[in-house]
């Protein structure tokens, strides 16, 4: 997973949650409610200026954040939604569940149907603050935490994977290897390891490309992709040589499916605390051979437009026999 940096305001570990919940006088359910805004203040909506802001509650006590990102110059789907935002944010950090989510605004329908991606959400509890008593400031209120309601409700007679697939294929927050292989991997030497998630490469800058292509690989093999089969993942590259991953997400309903570059850019401005996108420098997209679900070109749309200095390039795989991963390749 991503290395947590110094200064991270997306993620908020379990020991601080406590303590933040103890100084505060709140339970934890009830301190979701009260960070909203905070999250708001980290959305990057140029076109619409409305801040949303989720803040999610992952099974091992930490919070997650995110907020809604739009990209100027590009139509508008490219937008990534808080919702989304706060999932992939999530998914970045290893987390298997989301039971509570509170968002600043109701859940738009793309949303309700994006979370639906999730194992067990119509169960998922949602509060939303600014339908909270009212509307308005209301975030100490000592009722707040019985204020959840579940997605079931904001989405009845739902369409998700059960519609579409085995009850045993695993959902977004679940962890699986799409056993990918790169088509070139017996000529593909990477010297160093990737290591939970850490490109951990001490090699010069002639080998970035090497990191690169590894991760964005390592981005793919996550990717959760059960409707089309056409996983994919994109690996960014900073000015410092930090890498950010980010793998394809889809949903059942298709449209909300959340492309490689759009998570990828939540790596990168979850862990780089609001950085700008010209210090992203080159990326990689590796996705399937022939896949029926290209992303090529609206990769390389999306990440031109946001950082159009950005060396951006493609490599193809293929679904392995066998589990098989940069390890591998560098025998
Ligand atoms: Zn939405």
């Amino acid at each position: 997973m991503i290395r947590k940096m110094e200064g991270n305001q997306f993620v908020i570990e379990a020991a601080e949650v406590e303590s933040m919940a103890k100084e505060s006088g709140l339970s934890v359910l009830q301190l979701l409610p009260s960070l909203v805004k905070s999250a708001q203040k980290l959305a990057r909506p140029p076109i619409s200026k409305y801040h949303v802001g989720a803040i999610g509650l992952g099974s091992d006590g930490r919070i997650f954040l995110g907020g809604n990102v739009e990209f100027p110059g590009l139509p508008l789907h490219h937008s990534i939604h808080a919702e989304q935002f706060l999932v992939t944010n999530a998914v970045i950090h290893g987390e298997t569940q989301l039971k509570y989510i509170a968002v600043s605004s109701a859940p738009c329908g793309h949303c309700r149907q994006f979370l639906q991606e999730i194992r067990g959400a119509s169960e998922m509890k949602i509060l939303v603050t600014s339908t909270e008593n009212g509307g308005g400031d209301h975030q100490n209120d000592e009722d707040e935490a019985f204020s959840f309601l579940p997605l079931s409700t904001f989405l009845p007679h739902r369409f998700g994977p059960d519609d579409l697939l085995e009850s045993d294929v695993p959902l977004l927050l679940e962890p699986r290897h799409n056993a990918l292989a790169f088509i070139d991997g017996v000529n593909h030497h990477v010297e160093n390891n990737v290591i939970n998630g850490d490109v951990n490469c001490n090699s010069d800058v002639a080998d970035h490309e090497k990191k690169l292509k590894c991760a964005a690989l390592e981005a793919a093999n996550k990717s959760h992709a059960p409707y089309s089969v056409c996983p994919s993942g994109v690996a960014l590259m900073d000015v410092e040589g930090r890498i950010y991953k980010g793998s394809y997400m889809e949903s059942a309903a298709y449209n909300p499916s959340l492309g490689p570059v759009q998570a990828a850019l939540v790596s990168y401005l979850a862990a780089s605390g609001g950085g700008g996108y010209d210090r992203i420098v080159a990326g990689v997209l590796v996705e399937k051979e022939g896949a029926v679900v290209v992303q090529d070109g609206t990769a390389r749309l999306l990440l031109l437009s946001v950082s159009p200095r950005c060396d951006f390039r493609v490599f193809h795989c293929r679904a392995s026999s066998s589990s098989y991963n940069c390890e591998r390749l560098s025998t």
